[in-house]
């Protein structure tokens, strides 16, 4: 199966049912780790609004999540530059913080985000990705909970775009 967005085409990669099957599994973990810690999950928009609303929904506990948004993306590669556009807003200071990514690429996002999390002293942030990119990581940031490690190789769907089209797909789709 495949999709056509914009001028390319992808192919189906990752189902619907892989995807929510393995988000279960990385969830239990989330509710052994953090069932009495009333965490902080922090969404990083847009990328990973799916991803954060099926984490949120398996999430037992006690949990508040905030969105932040963050970009770095033109196309189909990264400029490596991070801005924040929208920031984090409520008193973080002692609190357990999971960001919710969709993808960690080069990681240049995490690591740019992640001085801005240390400086509201937080007690504990762990990063819980659905898709990490292992061949493309230039720094060397800890990915405690992850879905899927996938190729080198430009992905959409389930939240991920090219170029603001695929969002909407359950599925997961690599370029033809
Ligand atoms: P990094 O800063 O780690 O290089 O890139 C992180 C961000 O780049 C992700 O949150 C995501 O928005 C975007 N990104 C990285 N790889 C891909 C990809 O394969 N497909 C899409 N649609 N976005 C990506
Ligand atoms: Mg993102």
């Amino acid at each position: 199966m495949s999709v056509q967005l914009h001028d390319k085409t992808f192919d189906l990669f990752l189902t619907s049912n892989e995807i929510q099957t393995r988000i279960s599994e990385v969830c239990e973990y989330l509710n052994r780790d953090y069932a009495d810690k009333r965490p902080v999950f922090i969404a990083i928009l847009n990328g990973s609004f799916m991803f954060a609303a099926d984490v949120m929904r398996r999430f037992n506990g006690a949990c508040e999540i905030q969105f932040v948004r963050l970009a770095s993306y033109v196309g189909t590669s990264s400029t490596g530059e991070v801005q924040t556009i929208l920031g984090l807003s409520a008193d973080l200071k002692g609190r357990h913080v999971v960001i919710l990514e969709d993808i960690i690429d080069s990681g240049e996002t995490m690591v740019s985000f992640l001085p801005l999390l240390a400086q509201k002293e937080v007690a504990s942030c762990q990063i819980c990705s659905f898709l990490v990119k292992p061949d493309a990581l230039k720094h060397p940031i800890d990915v405690a909970y992850r879905c899927f490690d996938i190729p080198n190789e430009f992905v959409v769907g389930y939240g991920l775009d090219y170029d603001g089209l695929g969002r909407n797909l359950p599925d997961v789709y690599h370029l033809h």
